[in-house]
């Protein structure tokens, strides 16, 4: 690759992530795309998944993937727990500390060596259950 290639390959790598870590909303790759040919009209959304893919292996940002639906993406690298909203899909960050005392029970218990392990919260959010009482409110 020519040096003009190699800048171009980091200027986009470089906006992604800065567009990434300007929301904390965990968006799809098709937000994100939206929201950087704002600025690189021409870029496709073929890059910016390779892009995307190369900072998860990087480990600058992470990879949430929820099963059947998309994939979303989070700019904060470092390890923590989410709330799932199952009304509205949104996803938020928990404050609450990593457990890492559950990792050194489970490699205790089944003699197995433990990375990492994965906690989600599922529910309602405080937007839609704020929604749903104004319809109950609604309906009197
Ligand atoms: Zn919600
Ligand atoms: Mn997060």
């Amino acid at each position: 690759m020519n040096s003009k290639g190699f800048i171009r390959k980091t200027k986009q790598r470089e906006l992604i992530l800065s567009v990434l870590r300007s929301t904390k909303s965990h968006p799809t790759a098709d937000w994100i795309y939206q929201e950087v040919r704002k600025e690189m009209p021409n870029i496709s959304l073929g890059t910016v998944y390779r892009n995307l893919k190369t900072l998860t292996e990087m480990g600058e940002i992470l990879e949430l993937s929820y099963g059947s639906t998309y994939s979303r993406f989070d700019g904060n690298s470092e390890y923590h727990y989410h709330f799932v909203c199952e009304q509205c899909g949104r996803v938020y960050d928990l404050g609450l500390p990593v457990n890492d005392v559950i990792n050194g029970q489970i490699a205790e218990e089944y003699g197995v060596s433990v990375s990492r392990h994965r906690l989600e919260f599922y529910g309602t959010c405080k937007a839609c259950l704020a929604l749903s009482e104004e319809e109950l409110t609604a309906v009197k």
